[in-house]
């Protein structure tokens, strides 16, 4: 008898689960189900987008129902899951288009509902012109709206509304940032790194209204956002876009699953959350932090992709292992490249951890090249141990890279005494005979 695979959600995880699944298991039958009108959505594209880059929306999907229809997968599209019932095996789907609704039963079930956008409850959160930034939907909308909006505030100062912020300045918009944090990517950088980065938005125009809650927001006389109001002030604006970040998209299995207390499904090494027959990847999922051997949060399309292929890969039985994660992350703001993996200092201090570290600010080749620019790499490490637990990097030569050699670093547990003396090459064009790694190890011990 034929394996029945159903799975909910085709974004990153969803696609990544149904290709491999479909290659690997061509005897199955695979039935995924999809709420939006599109699957693949590349929504790291999207600053991209409203900032003119990627001009043509198309080339932000890489995949299609049609593409799955051919490796023999049913998708069907804008089909909201309403229910699933665990014990009974079966799933409950309405047709948006049609409104008919619909039971299905399956043997295995892959979870891949991801996240959706955190939605502060406060007064006049529901204006128009305060719109969310996570799919393709959204991304027309912010580029429909800001094409008559003068005045746009971001709310939340992470990797999505800064980037956003970038954008919409170089299109001329008068930008405001707010965060309850003092500092713009709070979560992802430590203090030298964001002073840096913060100054260049400030030269740039960005108006930074840092360490401040918003509290509600005005509108006018047609329901139209027109002031956000913090615990520090107020702010005329006539668009708002909220990125305060992510709740994972499990309510179809609250209590039938474990979670996390935020609802992230809790999954082994092998993506089996705590039902045998069902399976779940990326931002609906808790992940294996390394830095702290914790289960975490941390919703990123690079777990996404991962987890789902290791979806398909163990769904039979127990095949490969999922190696965890560092949250390893960049973003490119203006002339800089910057990139961090696992814990910052901040972030290390504030789990209780004993830990030290080494600042290094060097050009990045010799300065006997016709040019050469600074780089700052902060490495962070514990006290007692050496163990690496965390790294950034900042400067305006593409040395993102580093932090993936960091990050296989810390996933294998090495020490700053190992660093030292790991062989890297030399080569003028590139580095110095000293890698800057190399000397972040060496300046530890
Ligand atoms: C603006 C932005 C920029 C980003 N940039 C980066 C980046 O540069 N690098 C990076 O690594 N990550 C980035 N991310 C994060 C990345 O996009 C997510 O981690 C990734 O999309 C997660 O994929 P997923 O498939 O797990 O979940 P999602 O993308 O959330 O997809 C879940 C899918 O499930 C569907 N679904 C949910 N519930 C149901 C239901 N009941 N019935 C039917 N369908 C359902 C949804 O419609 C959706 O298509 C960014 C995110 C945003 C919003």
């Amino acid at each position: 008898m034929k394996t029945k695979i159903a799975v909910i959600g085709c974004t990153h995880a969803g696609t990544a689960a149904i290709t491999n699944m479909a290659r690997l298991y061509p005897e199955a039958e695979i039935t995924v189900f999809e709420r939006n009108d599109n699957i693949s959505f590349l929504s790291c594209g999207i600053a991209l987008h409203v900032g003119g880059v990627v001009k043509n929306a198309q080339e932000l999907f890489y995949a299609s129902p049609q593409q799955l229809a051919e490796l023999g997968v049913t998708t069907l599209m804008r089909h909201d899951v309403l229910n699933v019932d665990a014990a009974a095996k079966t799933i409950e789907a309405r047709n948006l288009t049609t409104g008919e609704q619909t039971t299905h039963s399956y043997d295995k079930l892959v979870v891949t509902t991801g996240s959706w956008p955190i939605i502060p409850g406060m007064d006049g959160i529901n204006l128009e012109n305060v719109v969310l930034c996570k799919n393709y939907n959204h991304a027309q909308t912010i580029i429909e709206k800001a094409k008559t909006a003068n005045r746009i505030t971001v709310i939340g100062a992470g990797y999505i509304g800064v980037e956003l912020v970038e954008a919409f300045e170089m299109l001329g918009k008068e930008v405001t940032l707010i965060d309850n944090m003092d500092r713009v990517l709070y979560k992802y950088l430590d203090k030298e790194i964001t002073d840096v980065t913060e100054q260049a938005l400030v030269e740039r125009g960005v108006q930074l209204a840092l360490g401040q809650m918003v509290t509600s927001f005005v509108g006018d006389e047609h329901g139209k956002v027109t002031t956000v109001l913090t615990t520090a002030g107020q702010y005329e604006t006539d668009l708002v876009v909220l990125c305060v970040g992510f709740r994972p998209n499990t309510e179809l299995l609250k209590g039938q699953i474990d979670m996390l207390p935020n609802g992230a499904i809790l999954v082994d090494d092998y993506m089996r959350t705590s039902n045998p027959d069902i399976f779940a990847a990326g931002d609906s999922c808790a992940v294996h932090y390394n830095p702290t051997g914790d289960h975490a949060y941390i919703p990123l399309a690079t777990n996404a992709v991962r987890m789902g292929t290791l979806v398909a890969r163990n769904l039979m039985e127990p095949t490969i292992k999922y190696l965890g994660t560092q949250g390893t992350s960049g973003i490119k703001i203006y002339d800089y490249n910057i990139a961090a993996t696992g814990m910052t200092e901040t972030a290390a201090l504030e789990a209780g951890m004993n830990v030290k570290k080494v600042t290094i600010v060097d050009n990045y080749r010799l300065e006997f090249m016709p040019t050469y620019e600074a780089v700052t790499l902060k490495v962070v490490y514990e006290a007692e141990t050496g163990r690496i637990i965390g790294a950034q990097l900042f400067s305006k030569v593409d040395m993102t890279q580093s932090i993936n050699t960091l990050s296989v670093c810390i996933q294998k547990g090495m020490t700053m005494d190992e660093l030292s003396f790991v062989d890297f090459f030399f080569q003028p064009h590139y580095n110095k005979p000293w890698n800057l790694l190399n000397q972040a190890g060496l300046q530890a011990v």
